[in-house]
């Protein structure tokens, strides 16, 4: 495990904030590194800057991630990993579809698909606007973006897996990168099969070890940490545990949240 200092932290919205640390390592779009806070748990982060500075993007939602929140700029958080298997970044011109802080996992493939001179078109979406991510950064990046709130207060009014069905009517996409929550990505995954396109899709189950030995994140038969967390959408469309059970620390299957 490496250990890290908190250079910066920055507050994204009333429940998020990214912490940013020196890396050290390589990284690909879409892996996931398991975040030790000291005296606490070791909770699964995607990254959401990949580079010298690396950066996670945290969503307070339990003990944990309130711990996180409660940490000061110099002081020092475990790192394991990167993990997983990212996104696949292929052709022309790409649709990434983000809900709520779906957004942290997909920005480094967003802003590495301008780089290699993709055209990426972003739909961002949230329930409203002050809960909105990172749309400047993706703005900065050079990609387009349009941007759905449930209650309408900016953009499209609805939500965002409508808001990628308009996109995808009126213009062709080669890949559908997508990541919130399963309700979702669901819909995202049926918009791509209509229009014969790939969607990859990145998944969040509880984790212990992250690197597929323990089945604290067991899938229908995947293991969402070595697996994934990024699918093809058609693996797994229709699984029993997609869009409707996540697993408790004890293992015991339980419907999934909507709202996580
Ligand atoms: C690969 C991966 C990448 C992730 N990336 C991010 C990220 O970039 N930013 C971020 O904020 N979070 C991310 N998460 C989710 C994050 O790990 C959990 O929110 C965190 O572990 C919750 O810990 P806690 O102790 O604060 O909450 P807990 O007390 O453990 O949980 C609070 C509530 O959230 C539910 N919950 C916890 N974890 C999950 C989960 N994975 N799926 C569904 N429900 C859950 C609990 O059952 C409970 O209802 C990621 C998870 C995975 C597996």
């Amino acid at each position: 495990m490496l250990v890290r200092k908190i250079e910066t932290i920055v507050v994204e919205s009333h429940h998020t904030k990214s912490f940013y640390f020196k890396g050290g390592f390589h990284a690909d779009p879409g892996q996931f590194v398991m975040v030790w806070i000291p005296g606490v748990d070791e909770i699964p982060m995607g990254l959401s800057t990949i580079g010298e500075n690396m950066g996670i993007t945290v969503h307070r939602v339990g003990e944990a991630t309130e711990k996180m929140h409660a940490l000061k700029e110099g002081e020092k958080i475990g790192i394991r990993g990167p993990y997983g298997k990212g996104f696949d970044i292929l052709g022309r011109k790409l649709l990434v579809v983000a809900g709520g802080t779906g957004i942290a996992s997909l920005m480094p493939a967003v802003e590495t698909a301008v780089e290699q001179g993709r055209d990426v078109q972003v739909a961002i979406g949230a329930l409203t606007k002050d809960e909105l991510l990172f749309a400047e950064r993706v703005r900065k990046a050079g990609a387009k973006i349009e941007i759905a709130t449930d209650d309408g207060s900016e953009g499209f009014e609805g939500f965002v897996s409508n808001l990628a069905e308009e996109l995808l009517s009126n213009e062709n996409y080669d890949q559908i990168l997508t990541c919130g929550p399963e309700a979702m990505m669901k819909k995202v995954i049926e918009h791509g099969m209509n229009h014969k396109i790939r969607t990859q899709v990145s998944l969040e189950r509880f984790m212990r070890c992250g690197i597929g030995v323990c089945g604290s994140c067991a899938f229908d038969g995947l293991r969402i940490c070595r697996d994934g967390p990024v699918f093809d959408g058609e693996e797994v469309y229709g699984k029993g545990d997609f869009d409707t059970y996540r697993r408790d620390p004890s293992g015991k299957r339980i419907p999934l949240l909507p709202d996580v």
